[in-house]
């Protein structure tokens, strides 16, 4: 066959890109294409080191906690404009060592309405670091959505040299819009990472990296995208019995901290004060000594819950090893630490269940 001439074979291609093309063409005049639509991200701000600040930049440790507004907060970051429409709600302003359960009621309960909202995508939540992890497990319990509720705090106040704040707070309210975010229950975003709000806990009290979990992060967020790891399996939001809209308030429960030669009349005092449930923050394996266990039997006696955790960071309770929890009607706290436990006992008394059905709570959350 005789070769095209170099000029026939460029029109020839022109035109065969032209007719491709013209679709395309056509429907670009005929539909400009269209902004996406910003999903809307609600700040719920509680307070905190990440609202906090220090006499000057070399303050990275020394300041006052719970001081910056929500609306400066949200205005001290205009990259947020960029990844969602952002609406800002003071809930309280404290350190989160000063948070009750109250407060935590009614923190659900305002976070629920929201959510309820069409027009809400998700919700973070400014917070203090201390107890984080109770409130991001508090809420992975009881709100009942499928929209991600992002909780984040920082290390350092917004006026220390570098201040952690301003990325984890950029990092959570994209975390907040992310359709993949949906459905995995309560998350918090510190350092770089997602982490489930059931399992994570601040395990180093000065740095940057203060928060982790024995089960590892679920995935990371670098520059606007989230990359996910793993999924929770335990039972949360829309699949747990818990709901915060028929919470009206939280039992007492009291953590009993386990030591060598431990002060085992905190035990009766935790009774007398009326308290609903005993945690014991045992030893090792939840171990409980030979000269307390008499305590804790009077009190399961006088109608308290007693739930065995350990005060080691990682690993789980077994039952019936160290103690017959059987024989006295004890319960195991699993791989929950002593602070959450009280946070699943206080809401399982809100049921008034046995200790059998406690148990299985502990399991399955
Ligand atoms: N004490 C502070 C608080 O929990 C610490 C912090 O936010 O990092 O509110």
């Amino acid at each position: 066959m005789k070769p095209m001439m170099p000029a026939l074979r460029r029109s020839v291609t022109a035109l065969l890109s032209a007719a491709l093309l013209a679709p395309f063409a056509a429907c670009a005049q005929t539909a400009p294409a269209t902004p996406a639509k910003k999903p809307v991200v609600v700040v719920v701000a509680t307070g905190g080191t990440i609202a906090g600040a220090g006499a000057s930049s070399a303050n990275s440790a020394t300041y006052q906690a719970a001081k910056v507004p929500v609306d400066k907060l949200i205005a001290g970051l205009p990259e947020l404009a960029d990844v969602a429409e952002v609406r800002g709600q003071q809930a309280f302003q404290i350190a989160s060592e000063s948070f009750t359960n109250e407060k935590l009621v009614e923190l659900g309960k305002s976070i629920s309405t929201l959510l309820k909202d069409p027009a809400v995508d998700g919700v973070v939540v400014t917070h203090g670091t201390d107890t984080l992890e109770e409130t991001s497990f508090f809420l992975n319990l009881v709100v009942r959505t499928e929209k991600p509720i992002v909780l984040v705090g920082s290390m350092r106040p917004g006026t220390a040299l570098s201040a952690d704040g301003a990325l984890n707070l950029y990092n959570a309210v994209v975390l907040a819009g992310t359709p993949s975010a949906r459905g995995k229950g309560v998350l918090v975003m510190m350092n770089d990472d997602i982490l489930s709000g059931r399992d994570v806990a601040k395990r180093v009290n000065i740095k940057t990296s203060a928060f982790g979990s024995q089960w590892g992060p679920l995935g990371m967020m670098v520059e606007r995208k989230a990359y996910w790891f793993r999924a929770p399996v335990k039972r949360q939001g829309m699949t747990s019995e818990f709901d915060i809209d028929r919470i009206t308030a939280l039992p007492e429960v009291a953590i009993v901290y386990g030591s060598g030669s431990m002060n085992t009349s905190l035990v009766p005092a935790a009774v007398s004060s009326g308290a609903k449930a005993i945690v014991h923050a045992g030893t090792g394996n939840g171990s409980v000594p030979n000269y307390g266990v008499d305590a804790l039997r009077q009190a399961r006696t006088a109608g308290l819950q007693i739930v065995r955790s350990s005060r080691v960071a990682d690993g789980f309770v077994l039952r019936n090893s160290e103690q017959p929890d059987d024989k006295y009607d004890w319960v195991v706290a699993h791989d929950l630490n002593p602070q959450k436990a009280k946070i699943l006992t206080a809401l399982a008394l809100t049921k008034g269940v046995s200790s059998a059905e406690l148990q299985r709570m502990f399991m399955e959350y």
